[in-house]
């Protein structure tokens, strides 16, 4: 019996998966130079931290956690997403009480029981960043634009951005009851009644046709902002259009999670159908509240791995810089020679030449089938002969040329003509 990566899974495979690490290191590079700190909380936490921190009624806790007793007769849960643990380790070692912003990023594993199809899977990978403790829309501009920088260094042009503003608890409650005036006079199903009333602004959100054609008319919610969030809002759009950051406004922008207030934003891909999320994010001013902190204001944003890099394939950008493959491929004839090319590997890699050897003892023919396969421009040989001239045959694997060069001075020789 042969197993398979169960159901919504994938795995990432060379040269494939270099993809996936040049998507976390373009995603990451911006707010590392921007003083986010990175942390790692458990792939697992406390089921309640979910529920609370994500909202009861979203999708994601009402139909797509993973969750299970553990041997304890704890309720578990696999992460479904980054923001409500980031949030519990900030308040759990008091990044609170020092300065602020706490500045942090992440990356990692989700998980989610969803319809699995391209671009929505079990099991994903998102890199994410957050600022808590300060209410300031720099700080809201600042994680767009760092965003917006990731994408743009791994060269994807198709990559818009909305933006909307979801109100705070000062005038949100208004626009709330007057959505829910417009939504309960449609024809609705059940359970979309039933969201209605739970939660209306995820009803915006409602990709139905059916659903959608209903839509037209429903109250926006930038028309029923407070001064202070008008303001707000202003001032993010501004420093955005001000840093060259094109945006789009989208007053019908809702996004799943119950926490977010204020600055909403989505990173679509037209590349990718009807999974063109590539990331999103905002700001959570109740968060901290919710799951039992103190008042914590934050702001942050997750981008998605996986569909990022289908976002790559579709531009056309998927040639890998790298593939896994190496610079240089070591092949020796004799005991003696692979020794000698063992320990001169080593010295290659220390000075930053990616190197491999034949391994399993194939003849010579092997070994430079190996050598060609691999992708390498030079090939290193030591032959008994040339053991005995205390040097290697250095071939450049593109012209075939092929010159002796002693021994001591290969890794100079091969790293000067690998950087000229
Ligand atoms: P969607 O509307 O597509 O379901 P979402 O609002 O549930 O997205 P978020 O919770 O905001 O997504 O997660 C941020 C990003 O993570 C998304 O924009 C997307 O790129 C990625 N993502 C979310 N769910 C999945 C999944 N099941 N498979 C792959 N990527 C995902
Ligand atoms: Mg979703």
């Amino acid at each position: 019996m042969s197993f398979q990566a169960p159901k919504g899974t994938f795995d990432w495979m060379p040269p494939r998966s270099e993809l996936a690490l040049a998507v976390r290191d373009a995603m990451s590079a911006p707010v590392r130079r921007a003083g986010y700190g990175y942390v790692e909380t458990p792939t697992f936490e406390d089921t309640a931290l979910f529920a609370r921190g994500v909202g009861e009624s979203t999708d994601i806790v009402s139909k797509e956690m993973y969750t299970f007793e553990d041997k304890g007769g704890r309720s578990i849960t696999l992460r479904p997403e980054g923001t409500a643990s980031t949030v519990r380790a900030v308040l759990q070692h008091g990044l609170q009480n020092g300065p602020l912003p706490a500045k942090v990023w992440y990356s990692g594993s989700f998980f989610r029981y969803e319809r699995a199809q391209k671009g929505r899977y079990r099991h994903f990978s998102q890199v994410g960043a957050e600022a808590l403790g300060v209410e300031d829309p720099a700080l809201d501009a600042e994680l767009i634009q760092l965003a917006a920088e990731g994408f743009a260094s791994l060269g994807l042009t198709g990559v818009r951005l909305l933006l909307n503003s979801l109100g705070c608890a000062a005038c949100r409650p208004a626009y709330r009851a007057a959505l829910q005036d417009f939504l309960r006079a449609l024809d609705l199903d059940d359970a979309t009644r039933a969201r209605v009333e739970l939660n209306p602004l995820r009803v915006l959100d409602d990709k139905r046709p059916e659903v959608r054609a209903q839509l037209g008319g429903a109250p926006l919610v930038t028309d029923h902002l407070c001064e202070a969030c008008k303001g707000y809002h202003e001032e993010v759009r501004s420093l955005l259009t001000d840093a060259g950051v094109a945006f789009a406004d989208d007053p019908r922008l809702v996004r799943g999670l119950d926490y977010y207030t204020r600055t909403t934003f989505e990173f679509v891909h037209d590349g990718l159908g009807s999974q063109s999320a590539v990331g999103g994010g905002g700001r959570y001013d109740g968060l901290s509240e919710m799951i039992g902190g103190p008042p914590l204001p934050g702001v942050g944003w997750a981008i998605g791995v996986d569909r990022t890099v289908l976002a790559l394939e579709a531009e056309g950008l998927a040639a890998p810089r790298s593939s896994g493959g190496v610079q240089v491929y070591g092949v020796a004839l004799g005991d003696e020679a692979r020794r000698l090319l063992f320990s001169l590997l080593i010295e290659l890699r220390r000075a930053g030449v990616t190197a491999d050897m034949a391994f399993g003892g194939k003849g010579l023919k092997g070994a430079m089938k190996g050598a060609d396969r691999s992708g390498a421009t030079y090939a290193v040989i030591i032959g008994e002969r040339d053991l005995a001239a205390g040097a290697a045959q250095v071939k450049d694997l593109a012209s075939g040329e092929q010159a002796a060069v002693p021994l001591a001075e290969i890794v100079t020789t091969l790293k000067e003509r690998l950087t000229q």
